[in-house]
């Protein structure tokens, strides 16, 4: 097929550019079918308190296990899904299944966190299907923690902000996944009352390797957060050095590989089935 299509000269220039564009078009292919054929699951990554090392909630994070391709990171694929608004069902997809999971499988007082991306969240109907979600799952909606990224105010900044303020009139709680590394102003921060701000990992381990600049980012973002009357998470924790940095500069709450790695349900439901205290998976 990509014989006839594109003119040979191309493909002799910039042969990269070409095998990527065709890989490009065959993922998307396959990913328009995916929810179709059931390829998508969830695994789900610990939150612990920074304190007592307790788990308070997990991270649902989307799985592809393709037919045509095999496992696909979701570095690639979701990015892929957003450009071409397949993010819209398969987000709905993942909304439905989180709060259908927590809501059978774990206890009540711990959480399920969901990322929404930009193009689902500006739907118009993105409102109705979380209240949907909710209510046929039957998750109480303090449970559940829409996670957005600093992105979705470069688009519509009123229309995502009103699609927030609506979930936190339902009881969900936000949290701004990833801060520090976008690009927009901190305005909106006056406006939204998020729960959490996580940390990304970038700060995180910089400040392990004693790198000046992001021990005093975390410093400031956690005083900030802390003025705002909002926690913060410091993600992509792997080991004992980074735990004992993020709990001297304050965080809230720490995720990362140190506390478990993202898991299937099962693994989930053993981990919560142990007692509190061992509610902590060796970093494998
Ligand atoms: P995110 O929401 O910031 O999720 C955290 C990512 O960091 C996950 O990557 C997780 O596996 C990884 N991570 C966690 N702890 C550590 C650590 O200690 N070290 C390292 N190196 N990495 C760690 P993952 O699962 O590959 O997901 C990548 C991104 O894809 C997510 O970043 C999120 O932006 C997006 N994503 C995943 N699932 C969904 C989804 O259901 N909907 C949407 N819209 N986006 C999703
Ligand atoms: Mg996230
Ligand atoms: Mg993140
Ligand atoms: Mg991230």
């Amino acid at each position: 097929r990509s014989k006839g299509e594109g003119g040979g000269s191309h493909r002799e220039y910039e042969p990269s550019l070409h095998a990527n564009a065709e890989e490009r078009r065959q993922l998307e292919h396959s990913l328009r079918h995916a929810l179709e054929r059931d390829e998508f699951t969830l695994h789900y990554q610990p939150v612990v308190d920074a304190r007592s090392e307790e788990v308070v909630s997990f991270e649902a994070l989307l799985r592809w296990n393709s037919a045509d391709h095999g496992f696909v990171s979701p570095a690639k694929f979701v990015p892929l899904a957003e450009d071409t608004r397949l993010i819209v069902p398969i987000g709905t997809w993942v909304m439905e299944r989180a709060c259908h999971e927590a809501a059978q499988h774990w206890p009540e007082h711990i959480k399920v966190n969901v990322n929404v991306s930009p193009e689902q969240l500006l739907e118009s109907d993105f409102v109705a299907n979380l209240v949907r979600a909710l209510s046929e799952s039957g998750l109480d909606p303090k449970r559940l923690e829409i996670e957005v990224t600093e992105s979705i105010f470069l688009r519509d900044a009123s229309v995502a902000r009103e699609a927030l303020e609506s979930c936190m009139a339902l009881g969900c709680s936000v949290a701004l996944d990833d801060f520090g590394t976008g690009y927009s102003s901190l305005g909106y921060l006056r406006k939204l009352k998020f729960s959490t701000i996580k940390v990304d990992r970038l700060f995180v381990q910089g400040a392990a390797q004693q790198s000046p600049e992001s021990i005093a980012i975390i410093r400031a973002v956690v005083a900030m957060a802390d003025s705002l009357g909002m926690t913060t998470t410091a993600e992509g924790v792997e080991n004992e050095e980074e735990v004992e940095m993020i709990c001297s500069l304050g965080c809230t709450k720490i995720q990362g590989y140190h506390f478990g790695r993202p898991m299937p349900l099962e693994d989930v439901r053993a981990m919560l089935a142990r007692a509190p205290q061992d509610q902590r998976l060796k970093s494998a």
